[in-house]
């Protein structure tokens, strides 16, 4: 069987790694110059795009910044999993939330802006604390601007005035005093099959994901419901086939979904090594057609990002329990290199471990290293 994948970084490289042992090949699409190379060397295949789209049992992205006419090309082929309006549901924010709202799915607070003086409504519908998101093209926290006085109303529409609201639409949003970022991960097939990996909390640092903890510590099986139910009220509802993860925010016993992401996700790397089935392998199951894989956790996991650093102690590696996964990009900052998954028997295991892979690590790129190996020993 064949996978082809719209993007060529490593989320297309660990599906790759996931397919060899079950005989699925999985070609990239290097989508800024339309070849299709190898999912790891990166290098080119010498096969025409056609040719492969033609030949693949199965198209799928590994990101939604997809450009447009590739997703019609592909969806053209039916053979595109998930379905394009679920990519470009991901790839825009005013979609994203005219979604929720149709499926009556929480989420936070918000106004769409196409005009620079509506921001004066938003302040007074949605208070003085607001976060505005480009809806399209933003990711990782660029694209990001937040406002936390109403003086500062002026600088922020002046920071803004180079913007054409009316083709890039901001997304607003009252900014929520979440107890916590979780996400959801799973998965869906053609015949409507669901699976769900229990919840991740995730550890954010300006804008971008520094570490997974999964499962989530103190979550209830009503919890754990309520994010199952959120994920398949969206997987049904969008016809979706393939892993979807819904990124979450957690206030008191109620969730509000932040974001969606039409694929594989950052946080949900722990599987690797963390769960029966990998996420990577129960996307290309699911996209191949085939019965999905058990998503049970077999422990208490850690997904620690490596962002724009190179040079750390391979000797992280006589952590027991502790597996590298490093992406072969050149350093760059606030760039993912790689990650660490570091998968153990209990809460204060994986804290003493991650403590202990504090001492291979310039902690200057880890900013959230200590405190969560802390938390976990108790
Ligand atoms: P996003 O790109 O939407 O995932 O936002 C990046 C990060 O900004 C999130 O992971 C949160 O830490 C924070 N954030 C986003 N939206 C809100 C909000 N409405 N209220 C508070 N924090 C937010």
């Amino acid at each position: 069987m064949r996978v082809v994948v719209y993007g060529a970084g490593q989320l297309a490289q660990m599906m790759y790694l996931a397919g060899s042992p079950l005989g699925i090949d999985v070609q990239a699409v290097d989508v800024n110059s339309d070849t299709v190379v190898h999912p790891v060397s990166k290098t080119s295949l010498d096969i025409p795009l056609e040719q492969a789209l033609d030949e693949a049992d199965a198209l799928t992205v590994e990101f939604e910044h997809v450009p447009e006419r590739l997703l019609e090309e592909a969806a053209r082929t039916t053979k595109l999993m998930p379905n394009i309006d679920s990519i470009l549901v991901g790839a825009d924010r005013v979609r994203e939330k005219k979604l929720l709202e149709s499926m009556s799915v929480a989420n936070c607070e918000h106004k769409i802006v196409t005009h620079l003086e509506q921001l004066d409504d938003c302040v007074s519908v949605l208070g003085n604390r607001l976060i505005l998101k480009a809806s399209r093209d933003g990711y990782d926290g660029y694209g990001q601007w937040r406002l936390t006085d109403p003086v500062d109303l002026p600088a922020l529409k002046k920071a803004l005035s180079g913007l054409d609201l009316e083709a890039v639409p901001l997304v607003v949003e009252k900014m929520v005093a979440f107890d916590r970022e979780l996400s959801l991960i799973g998965v869906r097939n053609a015949k409507g099959e669901v699976r769900t990996y229990p919840l991740a909390e995730n550890l954010h640092h300006q804008g971008q994901l520094h570490v997974s903890v999964a499962p989530a510590t103190h979550v209830d099986e009503a919890l754990q419901a309520q994010a199952h139910d959120i994920f398949v009220k969206l997987a049904e509802g969008m016809n979706y086939v393939g892993v979807l993860a819904v990124e979450l925010f957690q206030v008191g016993d109620k969730l509000l979904v932040n974001e969606l992401a039409p694929r594989v996700h950052n946080s949900g790397h722990w599987t690797q090594s963390g769960a029966v089935t990998s996420q990577f392998e129960n996307h290309l199951r699911a996209v191949c057609g085939l019965p999905l894989g058990d998503t049970t956790a077999i422990g208490p996991s850690a997904m620690v990002n490596i962002i724009g650093c190179n040079s750390f102690s391979r000797e992280l590696l006589s952590i027991d329990g502790s597996h590298l996964h490093w992406y072969g990009k050149s350093v760059r900052e606030k760039r993912k290199m790689g990650h660490i998954n570091v998968t153990t028997n209990s809460y204060p295991e994986l804290g003493e471990k991650l403590m202990a892979l504090s001492n291979f690590l310039p902690l200057e790129y880890f900013p959230k290293l200590i405190e969560e190996a802390t938390r976990l020993k108790g």
